[in-house]
């Protein structure tokens, strides 16, 4: 079984089937690890790391659990447009990585983060207009301390939105499956981290020059707690560039690392 077949030939149900399974499992080990290693954890230090005290009560958690799973199943179904805009030729696909060599590659995996990011802070920006908000990004927002089980909680029309960047850049540029792979990886790593509700990253990373442009699980922690600020995925940049971080960004961040490197 090669990716070419799997990807081109299969039969339909299995390729959205596998897609789905190893999409829902991702998620899980991630999640999962997250919740046991985090949540579950009795250690003092882990404690300080907390973004927001308290918790979610275990019906949020189940709800948005079965949210997420829900999601999924609208990702998987979603991924096979990519089959089919290789089969009408509207996407160039390719499975040989010498055909436009390692360089490029790497070029179409760094481009599609870039994209994505934008495409994220306006779609985003777009699902916090009154109307879209009340009707669509709310289900999203009903946690405000959201945990690793929040992370894909979506309507299913936001997770339409969120994942229509697959089929943009499908149609956009060569791509190589595994870059495909390799960028979803990266996606769902950062979302879980979004809404994993303890802080990671080193102390003052924020106010680094260099890191600082990475966004924080404080980050997308603020914005479920404030709502109508903190857009961005991965990059501050979009955040910086339109004044939409909260005021309060890198004072939060430091006194949750501070405190806890203080502490440790
Ligand atoms: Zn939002
Ligand atoms: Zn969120």
């Amino acid at each position: 079984m090669t990716l070419q077949w799997l990807v081109l030939e299969s039969p339909l149900l299995l390729f959205a089937m596998l897609v789905f399974v190893y999409q829902w499992l991702r998620f899980m080990l991630l999640a999962g690890l997250g919740y046991r290693l985090l949540w579950q954890s009795d250690s003092t230090w882990i404690a300080r790391l907390r973004i927001q005290p308290g918790s979610p009560t275990s019906r949020q958690m189940q709800r948005d659990f079965a949210l997420t799973t829900l999601t999924l199943v609208i990702f998987s179904a979603m991924t096979l447009f990519v089959r089919v805009a290789q089969e009408q030729g509207w996407a160039r696909l390719y499975f040989d990585i010498a055909d436009y060599g390692w360089p490029y590659f790497l070029f179409s995996l760094i481009f599609m983060f870039i994209l994505h990011d934008a495409y994220f802070y306006w779609s985003h920006r777009l699902l916090h207009v009154k109307w879209l908000m009340r009707r669509i990004h709310r289900v999203h927002h009903r946690s405000h301390n959201p945990s690793p089980w929040s992370s894909f909680a979506f309507h299913p029309l936001e997770a339409v939105i969120q994942y229509g960047i697959v089929p943009l850049v499908v149609l956009l540029l060569p791509l190589h499956p595994l870059a495909i792979i390799i960028f979803a990886l990266g996606m769902t790593v950062i979302t879980v981290i979004g809404h994993i509700g303890y802080e990671l990253y080193p102390a003052g990373m924020t106010r680094h020059p260099v890191l600082g442009l990475l966004n924080t699980s404080t980050h997308h922690n603020m914005h479920h707690r404030y709502v109508h600020c903190n857009y961005g995925l991965y990059f501050n940049l979009w955040d910086r560039l339109m004044d939409t971080n909260h005021h309060r960004y890198h004072e939060t961040f430091d006194a949750i690392r501070y405190d806890s490197s203080r502490a440790g």
